[in-house]
């Protein structure tokens, strides 16, 4: 009998699993709440009653459990870093999931699951080497080739976000000053938004607005040209064959002609044409890739 295949997406608003049958179509999809603001065990409960709600969707039928997660778990602590589900940082997740499912789980970062599924069934599935950027609330990515992801030894592939591309620039989380993600994540953008115009206004709203007057024209530009670097680093770094954009910033049509051509500026080669392209799975790419992460393993 085909495998089924659970994956579960742990964000920091919502928890949300998906079952797949062998051809990695969708059976079964549900979300709860994170509130993650309840506390870790709480966060365990909700994890659990996802899972067996998918459980009971296909009446406990033999099947893999992949998990996505913001951060990664440390090689060298077994414990949980850089998560948006803030209960959860320092904990090793991976453990305490597997004692509360009283199964194995296979769990890998949420951009690389991103990756994955995009790489498998979506933007990037005729593409050998896929490079997954997330614009969100921060900025994270994923490397695929022949469909196989690439963790690395440190567990870091694809984590350009938090390549510092200005050394005076604005602090970062992560404790460095003019990180990739302070120039064009959603809370880098929304800074730079507050310190150059005075004005609170989210940065999907500065980028959707019609029109734009000097000031904000000028910080446009800036976010372009920032843009144009960041992806251009990848670009030389890897040549990828493609790359993809996710995240709730990915659908700023901008990034996609002014962004592009601020990229091909950057890249150390006469022709550049490395594809930028949207994402294809929209918010499913995510709990889809959990799932494909489970299979594989
Ligand atoms: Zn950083």
């Amino acid at each position: 009998m085909d495998k089924l295949h659970i994956g579960i997406d742990l964000g920091g608003t919502k928890i949300e699993s998906v079952v797949l049958d062998s051809k990695l179509n969708i059976l079964f999809r549900e979300r709860v709440p994170t509130e993650s603001s309840k506390g870790s065990i709480h966060v365990m409960n909700q994890i659990e009653k996802i899972y067996l709600k998918a459980l009971n969707s296909i009446k406990n039928k033999t099947h893999t459990l992949g998990i996505g997660t913001p951060g990664s778990i440390s090689k060298n602590t077994g414990l949980l870093r850089n998560s948006t589900i803030p209960c959860q940082n320092g904990l090793p997740i991976d453990k305490l999931i597997e004692k509360k499912l009283k199964r194995p789980i296979i769990i890998e970062n949420d951009a690389n699951c991103f990756t994955l599924a995009e790489a498998t069934i979506g933007s990037g599935k005729k593409f050998p080497l896929v490079f997954g950027v997330i614009m969100g609330t921060g900025c994270g990515g994923g490397i695929v080739y022949n469909n196989k992801l690439r963790v690395g030894p440190q567990r870091l592939s694809g984590e350009w976000g938090h390549s510092v591309i200005n050394p005076n620039g604005n602090m970062c989380f992560c404790k460095k000053k003019g990180c990739v993600s302070t120039y064009i994540s959603g809370i880098g953008l929304e800074t730079k938004i507050k310190q150059k115009l005075n004005n609170p206004s989210s940065s999907k709203k500065f980028l959707n607005q019609s029109n734009y007057h000097k000031k904000e024209k000028q910080l446009l530009t800036e976010f372009y040209e920032f843009y144009g670097i960041a992806l251009a680093n990848i670009i030389n770094t890897i040549d990828p064959d493609v790359i993809i954009l996710g995240g709730g910033l990915s659908n700023h049509d901008g990034l996609y002609n002014e962004g592009l051509k601020k990229v091909y500026k950057n890249v150390f080669c006469e022709e550049p044409n490395t594809p930028i392209l949207k994402n294809m799975l929209g918010d499913s790419a995510g709990v889809i890739g959990a799932a494909i992460i489970g299979k594989m393993n």
